[in-house]
């Protein structure tokens, strides 16, 4: 199963948006007059201005609404780990009934089929227990039998900063490959309504700076690999 990542809703004109915070600093001019009169050349050159110079307070104006389903309750773990400028809601396991749950299968072991077979089992027989306990039990207490690897749904708002961040850290080869996935679909999704703001985004070493130090996979993204993977 892969996540499946839907860009539900985000700021209109966020080029222009950010232009306009970004002059009215050093403008006489009202933000309402800078966002409708800039002219589109102006806005291109102040947001590369704003990008360059990481005058990232501005990108705050900007947000990204993300509904993402087909992920792990290990991913979504590491995805709320991301606290400044980042809202959440996920599915409850509270007041939703887990039964014939899906789960996520990671790659290493839907490619060894002895393995393959003792996980899918192992998920079928908690299923089974789960089915047992949460008609005794309520389901929030039932729900400690499930595993991480169980499917799940959750919504995501991202301000355009913690986007940034969000992506850098996590398309990074260190990062486990589920999330890694899940960054570089929310890039892809993003990109195709803000091009100019995220034209060169991605991990760290993207710009010859890794800083996983004696830690660095050794491979460093180039420009090519990023439109390879995103378009
Ligand atoms: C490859 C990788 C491996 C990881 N391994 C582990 C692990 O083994 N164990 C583990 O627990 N986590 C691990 N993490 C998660 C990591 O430690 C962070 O929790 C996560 O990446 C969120 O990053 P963040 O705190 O920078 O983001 P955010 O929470 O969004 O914060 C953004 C920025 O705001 C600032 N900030 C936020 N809160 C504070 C604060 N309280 N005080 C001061 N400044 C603040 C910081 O500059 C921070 O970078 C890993 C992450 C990656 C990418």
């Amino acid at each position: 199963m892969e996540p499946t990542v839907k860009l539900i809703n985000y700021t209109k004109e966020p080029e222009r948006v950010i232009a306009a915070a970004a002059r009215l600093c050093y403008s006489e001019r009202s933000g309402e007059d800078l966002f409708e009169n800039l002219s589109d050349e102006e806005v291109k050159k102040l947001v590369k201005n704003i990008l360059n110079l990481g005058h990232y307070s501005v990108l705050e104006h900007v947000s990204f609404t993300f509904s993402i389903s087909g992920i792990s309750r290990v991913t979504t773990h590491q995805l709320v780990r991301h606290r400044v400028g980042c809202s959440y809601s996920q599915r409850s396991q509270r007041y939703i009934k887990e039964d014939n749950f899906d789960y996520i299968i990671p790659p290493s072991i839907q490619e060894r089929p002895e393995l393959l077979e003792k996980y899918n089992e192992t998920m079928e027989n908690l299923n089974n227990l789960y089915e047992e306990f949460a008609q005794v039990v309520p389901k929030e207490d039932a729900r400690y039998l499930l595993p991480q690897a169980i499917e799940s749904k959750i919504m995501v708002t991202y301000s355009l900063r913690a986007l940034l961040h969000f992506i850098k850290l996590r398309t990074c080869r260190r990062a486990q490959w589920e999330i890694q996935t899940l960054a570089w679909k929310m890039l892809k999704e993003a990109k195709q309504v803000a091009p100019l703001l995220l034209e060169n985004v991605g991990p760290a070493c993207l710009n010859g700076n890794c800083p996983e130090g004696k830690l660095s996979c050794g491979r460093p993204y180039t420009k090519e690999d990023i439109d390879s993977l995103i378009i």
